[in-house]
């Protein structure tokens, strides 16, 4: 039985959701996975929206500082959709700065790793993943541009689905890169992933790429791994995956190894992209219509803007000036031209991969890191560690990551790719893998 259907079906007291909110606010203070806690939540099953995601009359603001104060007058398809069914939305999860990170440090208020405060959560929805993991009961609605999902629920050791880029509406998202951007869903089991799916996905007239195609279940029994990608996995991580390998043979699996060089330029054709559409969907926020508004309007015009624009923080500003630079009329075929076309490229070449089987890699290439190492790295190690999230997420192919084990107290995440519209697949695999192995979990708010 699902997490959900077992909520529905168990008695709770009258002050459920009162302690609930209790609990988590203490638990908060110390793992800063919520920016908002809807204390007035008094039914359904809870759920959370990572920060970029509307939520009518509750503060939305990406965690950026120039959005601070705005609540939107409406709420994102995906969210009226689960408020429509019984599922009763608890708060708003903090991420990094307008999806920008693979860490969650990009934020005033970093989110912290249940497993062991000291180490990082995972970005970009960071919080969304520390939500999942400390109650028994939760659905976190996450968004992911180039892993932001894979990657904090393998640190957070929680199931991370990634759906066809289309299958939910994006209407109601701060949008980072409009041609990459998927909303999805982060939780304990894949079992609930696939409840939860059922009901955001679907077309709407609110987004013209959303599509209404029935996501297929066609499931597969070859699984190929790529030679490259283990390549860039560190030891501790290949070691562990082999294990992960032995046991899905176990489970019938065949496993086969491939070649697929083109990977290693996914990084570089995936940051030139998304900073080019992040550039342009930045440009809204000067301060007159969008954004922070100074008092003084005395001001000249440069000064009454550089104050608005001020309240990016660093890691934002990096990409408007990047992003605005690969662009440029003299260099726009050398960088954003080129990289459209590698981008053909590694579509074309997965899709043929995967007309065979699906892809596994663990989900990132390194064990989760501490705060300390973290600010150690400089951007482009930073960007690095996205080798293995970004191909499927370049692709808008459907993906899922999975905890497969512990390894000095810390989880490690799988990452399964589908093709196109094999949604329900990738959560079919999850749930046969959970069926036989148990994940573990440091907290148990709201347990019945
Ligand atoms: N780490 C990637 C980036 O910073 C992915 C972010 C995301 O998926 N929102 O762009």
């Amino acid at each position: 039985m699902s997490s959900i259907n077992e909520f529905y079906s168990k008695e709770k007291k009258e002050s459920y959701y009162e302690t609930l909110v209790k609990e988590l606010s203490s638990l908060n203070k110390e793992l800063n996975a919520f920016s908002t806690i809807n204390e007035s939540i008094n039914s359904g099953y809870p759920f959370s929206a990572k920060d970029n995601i509307c939520v009518k009359g509750f503060e939305s603001t990406a965690s950026s500082r120039i959005l601070a104060g705005y609540k939107p007058a409406f709420s994102a398809t995906s969210i009226n959709k689960l408020l429509s069914k019984d599922f009763g939305f608890l708060g708003k999860t903090v991420m990094d700065e307008f999806g920008f990170g693979s860490f969650g440090v990009n934020c005033e208020t970093p989110a912290r790793n249940p497993f062991n405060p000291e180490y990082v959560a995972g970005g970009s929805s960071s919080g969304a993943a520390v939500a999942a993991s400390i109650m028994k009961y939760h659905l976190a609605i996450a968004e992911s541009t180039g892993g932001s999902i894979s990657t904090p629920a393998a640190f957070c050791g929680v199931v991370g689905f990634t759906p066809t880029y289309g299958t939910v509406s994006r209407y109601g998202l701060i949008d980072y890169a409009n041609s990459l951007d998927k909303i999805g869903i982060i939780s304990r089991y894949a079992e609930d992933i696939r409840e939860a799916f059922s009901v955001i996905r679907g077309e709407d007239p609110l987004d013209s790429t959303s599509v209404g195609k029935v996501p297929e279940e066609k499931r597969k029994d070859k699984i190929i791994i790529l030679k490259e990608a283990m390549e860039h996995a560190e030891e501790k991580v290949r070691s562990s995956f082999a294990g992960l390998i032995g046991k899905l043979e176990n489970m019938g699996y065949r496993v086969e190894e491939k070649s697929f060089e083109p990977i290693s330029k996914a990084v570089s054709i995936y940051y030139i992209i998304s900073m080019a559409e992040a550039s342009t969907n930045l440009a809204k926020y000067t301060g007159f219509k969008y954004g922070y508004q100074g008092e003084d309007f005395t001001k000249g015009y440069n000064a009454f803007f550089t104050e608005a624009r001020n309240k990016f923080g660093e890691e934002t500003k990096r990409r408007i000036i990047l992003g605005t630079f690969v662009r440029g009329t003299s260099v726009k075929s050398k960088y954003y031209g080129k990289a459209l076309r590698a981008r053909a490229l590694i579509i074309d070449g997965m899709n043929k991969l995967l007309g065979d089987g699906y892809i596994l890699t663990p989900t990132m290439p390194i064990t989760t890191p501490k705060f300390t190492e973290v600010k150690e790295l400089t951007p482009l190690q930073s960007y690095a560690s996205d080798i293995l999230t970004i191909p499927p997420n370049l692709c808008g192919f459907p993906h899922i990551s999975f905890p497969y084990d512990y390894v000095g107290g810390m989880p490690l995440g799988a990452q399964l790719v589908s093709s196109h519209f094999n949604d329900n697949a990738v959560i079919g695999f999850a749930e046969q893998w959970e069926k036989q192995f148990e994940y573990k979990f440091r907290y148990n708010l709201g347990s019945l």
